[in-house]
């Protein structure tokens, strides 16, 4: 919400001086409490001030909810990202099990020798491989999982807007976080649906980081 300039004022005022009377801003300011009433009703009533019986207005710290489209543009990947659990491209598929145990994730990203991004592989995709009496200890992740060119990825820097419609549009359930390098891409992280569940939260409640 836009506030005009005399709403700033007291605002200003009130970050300084506050707790303050309506009668002590008028003052401050050469006008009646009568003017500054709708001001300070429009202060109140959007948060940004605080009004107690007897002691008169505060400021608020707590900051006031951004609409959603404008938190989605404004947080970026690394606002809200996770540590990457990256495994390299020839452990078995009976490791990757075990990692994902270990690591509680459900998503492994997979490295080749220069450590670059190969693959990812998730939970469906061992359980794709587990069916039909294969030995997962023969298989390596590199076989079973999906591989470059087709993962998709994003930057430390992208709008959550532009991962929740990456997340969505292909219907996975976490982006590996990447740097570009000359032969590749770098994994510095990871933004899953919880990530984007608890950016979903700060919206609503932002005083809960
Ligand atoms: P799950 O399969 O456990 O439900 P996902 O929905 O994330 O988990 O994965 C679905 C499929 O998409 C799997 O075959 C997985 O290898 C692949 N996948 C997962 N993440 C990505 C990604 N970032 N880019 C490309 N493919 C992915």
């Amino acid at each position: 919400m836009a506030l005009n300039k005399r709403q700033e004022t007291i605002l200003e005022i009130v970050k300084e001086h506050g707790p303050i009377t309506g009668e002590n801003i008028a003052e401050m300011i050469n006008l009646t409490r009568a003017t500054l009433r709708p001001d300070l009703a429009i202060l109140t009533m959007s948060g940004y001030l605080d009004a107690k019986p007897r002691l008169g207005y505060f400021y608020k710290e707590r900051p006031t909810p951004l609409p959603m489209l404008e938190f989605l543009e404004k947080y970026r990947a690394k606002d809200f990202q996770s540590m990457p659990i990256v495994i390299h491209e020839e452990i078995s598929a009976y490791d990757a099990v075990c990692s994902m145990f270990l690591e509680d994730v459900g998503t492994l990203f997979v490295t080749n020798k220069a450590n670059l991004l190969s693959g990812v592989i998730s939970r469906k995709d061992l359980l794709r491989a587990s069916i039909g009496n294969n030995d997962l200890h023969s298989i390596p992740v590199s076989v079973i999982m999906t591989r470059m060119p087709n993962i998709t990825v994003c930057e430390k820097d992208d709008s959550l807007l532009d991962i929740a419609q990456k997340l969505i549009t292909k219907q996975i359930d976490s982006l590996p976080i990447v740097k570009k390098q000359e032969a590749g891409y770098e994994v510095i992280g990871r933004i899953t649906k919880t990530n984007m569940t608890k950016a979903f939260l700060q919206i609503v409640k932002p005083e809960e980081d």
